[in-house]
């Protein structure tokens, strides 16, 4: 009887110890963390994708725990080109005004870099104005990349639309910035063999797009994975969720 109950016992415990991701060696090992955001507000920007905005407090619990953990934020180019064991990437798509409102302030405050993905519609209140990217991009803590010109998914339009939605958008960054844009994510990750070819040939260096799976960072310089991070989560999820790839408990 007494072997039997301790056979349970040992089951039940690897079973909790598979279930449970606490225990887990940070994943995955030598690649860096990509994190995927959005916006940076306490009401929610977008109804239909409330996912896509986090809470400033959230945001900057995140930051202070993995600087805690002793991790490098680096931007998406210098991750990318030279990567680290410990480095993760904030990287925020759509180019959301509140990026300049709410996230600017939490890097200046902890000192930490992020990237940017730019779309062109700088006379649309809810989006970066030209002055705010500039001065985003004067800080020093904020890379800008493309996003194309009105954030079209770029696998639904033909290729003449999508080549001219990404150079067009790579132009306007360049003209307000002064100097060359490296980095791309793709609009819903609308990505194929085609599309990559013509982010290649705008003069892009790297890309950000939705494959399902981490792969070490060199494998596909125009489709690096990232790690969605949504509203609503606890730091302890978020920082496994950033660090391991996934939470469970
Ligand atoms: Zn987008």
């Amino acid at each position: 009887m007494i072997p039997c109950a301790i056979a349970a016992a040992a089951i039940v415990a690897v079973y909790a110890l598979c279930k449970c991701t606490w225990w887990w060696p940070r994943w995955p090992r030598g690649v860096p963390s990509f994190l995927m955001l959005h916006s940076v507000s306490d009401e929610v920007v977008d109804a239909s994708c409330p996912n896509n905005t986090i809470r400033p407090r959230e945001l900057e619990a995140l930051i202070v725990r993995l600087l805690k953990g002793g991790y490098r934020f680096r931007t998406f180019t210098d991750a990318a080109s030279d990567p680290g064991p410990r480095d993760v990437v904030l990287t925020f798509d759509d180019g959301y005004a509140d990026n300049y409102l709410e996230l600017l302030p939490i890097l200046r405050r902890h000192g930490v870099p992020a990237t940017c993905f730019v779309t062109s519609r700088f006379d649309d209140p809810r989006f970066l104005s030209r002055d705010q990217l500039r001065e985003m991009d004067a800080s020093g803590l904020v890379e800008i990349g493309g996003h194309t010109s009105d954030h079209c998914v770029l696998t639904s339009v033909g290729l003449d639309k999508a080549r001219a939605q990404i150079r067009a958008n790579k132009e306007d960054l360049e003209s307000v910035l002064g100097h060359p844009i490296v980095s791309f994510a793709y609009p819903c990750g609308g990505e194929n063999d085609d599309i990559v070819s013509e982010t290649r040939k705008a003069g892009y260096r790297f890309a950000a797009a939705m494959v399902k799976k981490m792969r070490p960072v060199g494998t596909d310089p125009y489709r690096i994975h990232r790690q969605i991070i949504p509203r609503g989560m606890k730091t302890w999820q978020s920082y496994m969720l950033a660090t391991r790839g996934k939470y469970k408990i």
